[in-house]
């Protein structure tokens, strides 16, 4: 494997790396990196600054040019990743839209479905969410009772979705419906593509543990979507979802630009607190923790660098992002427990009590979910088990 960049691919690096100084919101580069606090402002800085990069051709660097993409190749994509990363550029809010919602349509979507919504998947006048999860149906989706009932040119929508990530902000969901019970559990189901602003649709807030509102409840009751919002065939959605799914999983695994972020801020903070006024970092536990947590960040990484490889030469991903999700979840959720441990008993103060940056232990609180979201880690380890290494298949 050869780990050095070329000329051309150092250059791109350069030219993303110009275009970002230049435009990144005012006082960013500086580091003043905070967002508004209200929701809305929040919102509409976020959409705002999609677009910026929209229109410098910055969203979505993967998809072909024919859909406003530059068809980046994925070395292009991990040089993005890591100037992002690098940047700390504020993330784009149509993440759905961009890494899941679009590359579905255009796989499996009609001509028309791309032409109306992916320009404005990429230019955020549309933000996305994904309707797959209800109260019963989780890791096991095709128990899903969403239903979706044909009457005149109509499809009547009911049921309850939850854990529905930006269903607050959202215009439009790539929703899972039961249209079927007459044939087996994964057969029956049917993704539309619904208007999340019609008089039908109601969401409402999960607040989670660290004050944050990322994701939602989401009643459907009597909402309507249409034939031209079908994704697919009829009945057939299971193929679509799984479809979905692995852009998904692929998107996810990008994570590790961030953890290795991480672990740089957690080096800064080893050396910020003291202990019998020595750094942290010159305590023996604190320093073999962090070479096992760097060890583990770099082995995170060139199983990423691995994977994209065998996907490249393969030319579709496949299940090793289970790898990618998996690891770097997990990584995310220790390298955390672990900045919040060595504050000790201050490590349960927060906001502006905090010793430190309160981020630790806000993200602290969210990293249990990364491990849920997109798929558990139990989910993962099972499909790793059974798809990559061949053993039996789980008790079902
Ligand atoms: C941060 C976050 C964002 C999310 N965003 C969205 C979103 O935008 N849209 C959306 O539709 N959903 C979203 N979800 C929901 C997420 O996809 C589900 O929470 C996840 O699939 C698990 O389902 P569940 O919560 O019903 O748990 P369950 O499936 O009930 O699982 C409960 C426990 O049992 C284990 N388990 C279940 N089945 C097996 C098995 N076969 N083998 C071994 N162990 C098993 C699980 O690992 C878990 O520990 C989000 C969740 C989180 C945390």
């Amino acid at each position: 494997m050869d780990f050095s960049f070329t000329k051309k691919e150092e250059e791109y690096r350069r030219t993303l790396r110009i275009w970002l100084e230049e435009n990144l919101p005012e006082g960013w580069i500086e580091g003043k990196r905070d967002l508004p606090e209200n929701e809305e402002e929040q919102a509409q800085f976020l959409r705002d600054w999609q677009k910026k990069m929209n229109d410098g051709g910055w969203v979505a660097i993967a998809w072909p040019e024919k859909y406003g993409g530059q068809s980046a190749s994925v070395i292009e994509e991990i040089i993005y990743h890591q100037e992002m990363v690098r940047a700390g550029a504020p993330h784009l809010i149509n993440y759905i839209g961009i890494h899941m919602v679009g590359p579905t349509l255009m796989d499996i979507g009609t001509e028309e479905q791309r032409e109306k919504f992916i320009p404005k998947i990429l230019n955020a006048e549309e933000v996305w969410c994904q309707g797959y999860s209800e109260p019963n149906a989780g890791s096991d989706l095709s128990a899903l009772k969403t239903s979706a009932v044909k009457q005149g040119d109509k499809w009547i929508i009911n049921g309850q979705k939850v854990w529905t990530s930006y269903g607050h902000l959202a215009d439009r969901c790539f929703l899972l419906a039961r249209t079927s019970n007459l044939e087996k559990k994964h057969k029956g189901i049917t993704v539309f593509l619904v208007d999340m602003k019609q008089p039908g649709v109601e969401v409402r807030p999960i607040i989670q543990m660290n004050g944050k509102h990322d994701f939602n409840e989401v009643y459907f009751n009597d909402a309507v979507a249409y034939d031209e919002e079908i994704v697919g065939e009829i009945d057939e959605g299971w193929k679509v979802m799984i479809n979905l799914m692995l852009h998904e999983r692929t998107g996810i695994g990008a994570q590790i630009f961030t953890l290795e972020k991480q672990f740089s801020d957690l080096v800064l903070l080893t050396n910020e607190l003291k202990e019998n006024g020595q750094p942290l970092i010159k305590d023996p536990f604190t320093r073999q923790k962090m070479v096992e947590l760097y060890t583990r960040c770099r082995g995170v990484l060139l199983t990423y660098y691995r994977n994209i490889t065998t996907s490249m030469k393969r030319g579709y991903p496949g299940a090793e992002s289970s790898m990618d999700k998996l690891m770097s979840s997990e990584l995310t959720k220790d390298l955390f427990e672990f900045a919040v441990s060595i504050q000790g008993h201050q490590g349960v103060l927060w906001k502006e009590d905090a010793l430190a940056n309160p981020f630790w232990q806000l993200d602290y609180l969210s990293s249990f979910g990364v491990t849920i979201g997109g798929g558990t880690s139990e989910v993962q380890r099972n499909t790793i088990g059974e798809r990559l290494l061949g053993l039996p298949k789980d008790l079902r």
